[in-house]
């Protein structure tokens, strides 16, 4: 049995998720993010084995082949997918983990742990997403409109998780996380 708790964090493409992310990370000692692997380019000022695991291609699918993964998916032509070792490691020391992944991922870990709690990071409004995703800058016009319907797809699918937060402001949206967890980590201790 598990002694921390699995959180799955899934949310638009510039939603803010990382940004939320790191402030979760810094106010909650207990809390770790599982860092996944991706096909994908490092962006500019991202770190391999800080951000992602940066892999090529064929060591993506050694990954796969050897059952290295507790889930995996490909997003916009990339591959991503979650190490499993590690999150095991880290669950069974106590730490609560969270796993910052797109919606073909949630389904997977849903099915592995039915007791994963799942919130789903929503924009205030898509305008306001759109602007997010082209202020970024790091990512070409036709990368920009791929991952803007794919939000809008994967937004379809936020009714399902437990929760759905709007991410309006980083540190209101962040305290509303942290209260979710530490509610429901009493609820699971006063159920023990
Ligand atoms: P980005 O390229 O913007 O860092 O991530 C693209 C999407 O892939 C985001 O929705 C992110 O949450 C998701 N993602 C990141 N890591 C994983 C993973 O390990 N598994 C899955 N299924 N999705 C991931």
């Amino acid at each position: 049995m598990d002694k921390g708790l699995l959180i799955v964090y899934t949310g638009a493409s510039g939603v803010g998720k990382g940004t939320v992310m790191k402030r979760l990370l810094e106010s909650n000692d207990n809390l770790r993010l599982s860092v996944s692997a991706t096909t994908r380019a490092p962006r500019p000022g991202e770190t391999d084995g800080v951000e992602y695991h940066f892999v090529t291609e064929d060591r993506f699918l050694e990954m796969i082949d050897k059952s290295e993964l507790l889930e995996h998916a490909v997003y916009c032509g990339n591959h991503y997918g979650t190490p499993e070792k590690s999150v095991r490691d880290m669950l069974s020391s106590g730490l609560d983990v969270m796993l910052e992944i797109e919606v073909k991922g949630y389904l997977q870990i849903k099915k592995l742990f039915p007791d994963c709690v799942t919130i789903f990071v929503l924009p205030p409004s898509l305008e306001e997403l759109e602007r997010r995703l082209k202020g970024r800058g790091t990512e070409t016009d036709d990368v920009v409109k791929e991952r803007l319907n794919r939000a809008i797809e994967e937004m379809e699918y936020a009714k399902y998780f437990d929760y759905q937060v709007i991410n309006d402001d980083v540190e209101r949206t962040k305290d509303e996380i942290l209260d979710i967890i530490s509610k429901i980590k009493k609820e699971r201790t006063m159920e023990e």
